[in-house]
């Protein structure tokens, strides 16, 4: 800690000019809701303005560590939760921008603070005595008549130090800092093999004949491939915008067999990026560093602030998964192999068949594609419709305010208030592409909820997404899929406007991840209800409303091959189980195991020596690990949840004041299973997401 004060001291000196000249970050907004002056804040602003917020929450920490008084829930675990507010009232236009509206400079300014941040953060962390405090809090936490956000609060804050080591001895904190800094420099490296061996693949095609079957855009897009490459024809990668379209549409079967084969043997035939050792290598760094914390496995140690809370409950939830959707996968696959033999394919269906046939059989079925549906989701319209769907439901309107600032004149700003016209929170919308903003869709905050004192201090959230800009002749039209991306940002937007909590580290979507996504996969499942579309899916031309057999079709295809697709994601969720339940060190053949952990979920014919482990960057090199199943686990909540508003009607009001109240204004304040069962009146169970899928329910 002293250290660091005094570099801060040091570099603080030298800005302290800068700081104080009227820094806005530093002040108190004077603008509308106390919203940020974008107008007003430069670039030179930041570092500065960092520099004073570390300073000060440096200050507060060491307040609560100094205090004579014996350690109190207020003292200690509030006054941490209120410490480093105004670091956060920097940080929060600085990321948000750094995504949204980067440029060369604050891009220059984030590589400076990130290590001085992690430095920052880690002295917090780190800290001995501020964990003492914590921790004498903890240990009296049954006889302090703490309200369950309250308790919520302290064992997050607690189990926050322990999972990164603070229970430990100084010498097994010293080999913690060992295995976490081994750790993260394998999951760097095991990343960067996966992007460099990626990258490394290109196969030129001269002759065209090969190629039949592709799209005229997509050949075009290869065509500029080669360009760039400096070379004539069209070259062929492996990354996901080429391969995927390539697997769907190239009828060459030779052609499809060797890039499918070339994705599925990256990073495991020996290569100077080959990932097969650090797979076993991360597997079994993950769990010493589990063991050394006192859990069987790494699965253990990170299912503790999930709301599935143990892998028996995440295999029973994938188990049950399985066995209702394998028979039906099984029907599919004989489908797409009956469709393909009808079409002079004689031969067995394989991987590499696999996508080209679905989408041919797909095609004849339903003969829908986006150009038919685009022009019913005109942008503003369609904006009417989202807005209106929560006034529908919680009674909520949007009142564009130009007096916001924004950081961009296409964001637009808007004031929402609730049933009875009281301020409710500011809503920026920020729809097309730019240079600058990062690809995606997202949810973020420029300012969470609290309640401060008594007075309730509501949120300022932000929607970004990357439509398709409207032309001098053509307004924005969506596609269906954008249409659900934007409810579903939405949908994490009404959590964090909705909410209203005490502490702003458990307002809003800071809830556990296994339970983030169901505020806005919820709201992906107005997007097919006809109910819903007539309300403002009107042809832009013409006016004419979405033909209802249109709405049919949409509902068809999406359930289209469905059980194959849940038995993929299964796939993975098995692989990514098995890799983190492991409680001793694996020292064995790492495809071998894979393809054990896979097995039961195949359908297709098993290729030899392909794999996925020295590729499945989400969980040996992004934050996915042990979590993978969080994708499905959300899918049966918001199915789940969602049917209740399917049997009481689509915008029935009782139904959705109880989602409110139970999930949206709640946050984390809770347990999820405790607020969701509420909302309930059960637990979740499979029933809802097999009749969306269209699933007979096996018998038992
Ligand atoms: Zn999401």
């Amino acid at each position: 800690m002293s250290q660091l004060k005094i570099t801060l001291l040091m570099s603080t000196l030298a800005v302290a000019v800068t700081a104080m000249a009227g820094n806005p970050l530093l002040e108190t907004y004077k603008t509308p809701h106390q919203t940020i002056p974008f107008n007003e804040i430069k670039t030179e602003h930041y570092l500065p303005a960092y520099e004073v917020a570390m300073k000060q929450h440096a200050q507060n920490v060491d307040a609560i560590i100094d205090n004579p008084e014996a350690a109190t829930f207020e003292n200690t675990i509030v006054a941490l939760e209120h410490s480093g507010a105004l670091l956060t009232k920097v940080s929060s236009p600085f990321y948000n921008l750094l995504s949204s509206e980067t440029t060369d400079e604050l891009q220059e300014i984030a590589e400076k603070i990130s290590p001085l941040l992690t430095e920052h953060t880690n002295s917090i962390n780190l800290n001995v005595k501020l964990f003492a405090r914590v921790k004498a809090v903890y240990l009296q936490k049954d006889k302090l008549k703490l309200t369950p956000e309250q308790q919520m609060l302290l064992k997050d804050t607690y189990e926050g130090f322990a999972k990164s080591g603070a229970n430990l001895s100084d010498a097994d904190k010293a080999v913690y800092r060992e295995l976490t800094k081994e750790l993260s420099l394998l999951t760097l490296q095991y990343g960067q093999n996966v992007l460099k061996e990626t990258n490394k693949f290109n196969l030129l095609i001269t002759n065209k004949a090969l190629l039949t079957g592709l799209p005229d855009d997509f050949l075009q897009v290869l065509a500029s491939n080669a360009k760039k490459a400096g070379k004539e024809g069209w070259l062929l990668n492996l990354k996901a915008t080429c391969y995927v379209p390539f697997m769907k549409y190239a009828e060459n079967r030779d052609l499809r067999r060797e890039l499918y084969l070339a994705n599925t043997t990256k990073c495991m035939t020996g290569g100077e990026y080959d990932n097969v050792e650090n797979v076993r290598k991360i597997a079994n760094t993950r769990l010493k560093i589990a063991n050394l914390l006192d859990y069987k496995s790494y699965a253990d140690y990170e299912l503790v602030d999930r709301m599935a809370e143990n892998k028996a409950n995440v295999y029973n939830l994938l188990d049950k998964l399985l066995k209702a959707y394998k028979p039906e996968a099984e029907k599919e696959y004989q489908a797409v192999q009956d469709y393909a033999t009808k079409n002079g394919a004689y031969f067995i269906v394989h991987p590499w068949d696999w996508s080209y046939y679905s989408e041919k059989l797909k095609d004849e079925k339903y003969a829908v594609n986006d150009e038919m549906l685009k022009p019913y989701f005109e942008l503003e319209n369609v904006k009417k419709g989202v807005f209106g769907l929560a006034t529908h439901l919680y009674g909520i309107h949007f009142t564009k305010n130009a007096k916001i600032q924004v950081y961009n004149p296409e964001v637009q700003a808007y004031d929402v208030t609730d049933e009875h016209g009281k301020f409710l929170a500011v809503l920026y919308t920020d729809f097309h592409p730019r240079e600058g903003k990062r690809a995606g869709a997202w949810m973020n905050d420029f300012k969470a909820q609290s309640i401060i004192g008594t007075t309730d201090s509501r949120p300022q959230i932000t929607v970004v997404m990357n439509f398709t800009r409207p032309t001098d002749t053509k307004p924005a039209l969506l596609t269906y899929d954008e249409l659900k991306t934007f409810l579903h940002e939405f949908g994490h937007s009404l959590h964090g406007m909705l909410t209203k909590c005490t502490y702003e580290s458990l307002s809003g979507t800071n809830v556990y991840r296994d339970f983030v996504e169901l505020p806005s996969q919820i709201m992906e499942n107005w997007a097919s209800e006809k109910e819903f579309l007539d309300g403002f899916a009107k042809h832009y031309q013409t006016g004419e409303k979405i033909p209802a057999d249109l709405i049919q079709k949409i509902k068809a295809t999406e359930n289209f091959n469905t059980a194959y697709s849940c038995l993929r994601q299964l796939s993975f969720c098995y692989l990514d189980m098995g890799w983190h339940t492991l409680e001793k060190p694996f020292e064995g053949d790492v495809i071998g195991f894979e393809k054990q952990q896979m097995a039961s979920t195949q359908v297709l014919p098993m290729v030899p020596n392909t794999g996925m482990s020295p590729t499945f960057s989400h969980i040996f090199s992004g934050g996915y690990a042990a979590g993978y199943y969080s994708y499905k686990w959300a899918e049966v909540l918001d199915a789940d949840a969602f049917s209740v508003f399917s049997a009481n009607g689509i915008f029935d009001k009782k139904t959705a004041n109880s989602f409110r109240q139970n999930i949206l204004t709640k946050g984390g304040t809770e347990h999820p299973m405790i607020l969701y069962k509420r909302f309930r009146g059960q637990e979740p169970t499979i029933d809802a997401i097999l009749k969306r899928d269209g699933i007979v329910q096996p018998a038992n």
